[in-house]
């Protein structure tokens, strides 16, 4: 039995602070750090893994920063076969912020590109002001799935890359 190799491109998107970068860390890396991490990163990250009799590996983009600029062009998000929409539970503008990214994905690549609604920092419910509810019906209503997170105490972390890898595998 030959299991398939498969190569996907992931990109993170999202306002500045929601903690692309200490999603990225935390599941290639397992590290996690209270600072905010912006430019130190490379383009991206890889990481292997087996699903089943498969093998994927994930090229994982982060950006540099220029998400608070507004400076992110369509070449950083060209070619993705998932997206990562990350906001921070406690900042519904950063919720707010990543419907114009669903949007431009939509226009720019189609349906041929696994979106993933990502409500990070869940460890901070007490100070939650996105409405849970809210944001599952906004992901359903674009063709996106809901999840939670916590970067820093590594919840739902790597539930989430595994599922958007299945999800990418089944559509290859
Ligand atoms: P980015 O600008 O979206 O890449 O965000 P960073 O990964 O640099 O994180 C911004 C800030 O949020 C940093 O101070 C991180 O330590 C913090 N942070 C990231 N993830 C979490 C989390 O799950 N919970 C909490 N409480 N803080 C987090
Ligand atoms: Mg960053």
């Amino acid at each position: 039995m030959s299991g398939k190799n498969y190569q996907f491109k992931v990109v993170l998107l999202g306002e500045g602070c929601v903690g692309k970068t200490s999603l990225m860390l935390r599941y290639v890396q397992d590290k996690f750090n209270e600072e905010h991490l912006s430019t130190i990163q490379a383009a991206f990250l890889k990481k292997k893994i087996r699903i089943g009799s498969n093998s994927v590996e994930l090229a994982i983009w982060d950006t540099a920063g220029q998400e608070r600029y507004h400076a992110l062009g369509p070449i950083y998000y060209r070619a993705s076969n998932g997206a990562f929409l990350v906001y921070d539970i406690t900042d519904i503008d950063s919720f707010e912020r990543i419907k114009s990214w669903v949007k431009e994905l939509k226009t720019s690549l189609g349906n041929n590109c696994i979106l993933c609604i990502v409500g990070n920092k869940s460890d901070l419910e007490k100070n939650r002001n996105v409405p849970i509810k809210e944001a599952e019906e906004y992901a359903k209503s674009v063709g996106a799935k809901h999840y939670s997170t916590s970067a820093k105490l590594n919840h739902g972390v790597n539930e989430l890359f595994l599922d958007i890898s299945k999800r990418m595998a089944e559509k290859a």
